[in-house]
């Protein structure tokens, strides 16, 4: 036993600490979109505890956010996390920091589009990029549509295409989308592209 001890001590490699360097780029990247400082982040995971799509996730917000810290990036951004959280706040008000991390995730999303770094489940992205283009044309879900544009994309046309008709047949699919105010969120889409340039 002492001399297994002896040969890892042999073997292990000593990290001295002024040879670990920290890239920070990737907090001040999302400090500058998000108006957020992922430092302030100190890992109690209260985030991670209250989140519902916490199940799906590869790593939980909280390690979203020393992903951040220790500039990451693959780590954060090619993984499911970030397109798996649905937005719904309550890591935000949940944190003791006071750290918007519903923001933060979804200027994770918008440096992952601009800088074209891709998820390892591409379709994820995909998703929601259909997602948003049904919400600024139409005001709200199609979900019968969202479906069939996801699959006709991903190359599985008539993936749960059986499953649809009978979920259509009981009434609980719509086969045609229904609009709420596309106007106003079509003005509130156009809005929010002027305010970023
Ligand atoms: S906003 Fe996203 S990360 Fe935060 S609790 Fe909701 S789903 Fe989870
Ligand atoms: S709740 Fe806030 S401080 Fe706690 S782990 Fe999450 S981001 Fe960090």
């Amino acid at each position: 036993m002492r001399r297994q001890a002896e040969g890892a001590a042999e073997t292990m490699k000593v990290v001295k600490q002024e040879n670990i360097t920290l890239d920070s780029s990737f907090a001040q990247e999302i400090a500058k979109l998000s108006g957020e400082n992922v430092f302030l982040c100190y890992q109690c995971r209260k985030c991670a505890s209250g989140c519902p799509s916490r199940m799906f996730m590869d790593s939980t917000p909280t390690e979203l956010m020393r992903y951040a810290q220790l500039g990451m990036v693959d780590e954060a951004m090619k993984k499911n996390t970030i397109w798996y959280c649905v937005s719904c706040q309550t890591c935000s008000t949940r944190c003791p920091q006071d750290i918007d991390i519903a923001h933060v995730i979804d200027t994770m999303r918008i440096i992952g589009q601009q800088k074209k770094i891709k998820a390892e489940n591409n379709k994820l992205p995909l998703f929601n990029r259909l997602w948003m283009t049904m919400i600024k044309y139409m005001g709200r879900a199609y979900e019968a549509g969202l479906v069939a544009a996801l699959n006709v994309f991903s190359g599985k046309p008539t993936k749960d295409m059986v499953l649809g008709m009978k979920m259509m047949k009981k009434g609980k699919l719509k086969l045609w989308p229904s609009f709420r105010k596309p106007f106003a969120t079509m003005k509130m889409f156009s809005r929010a592209k002027k305010l970023k340039k």
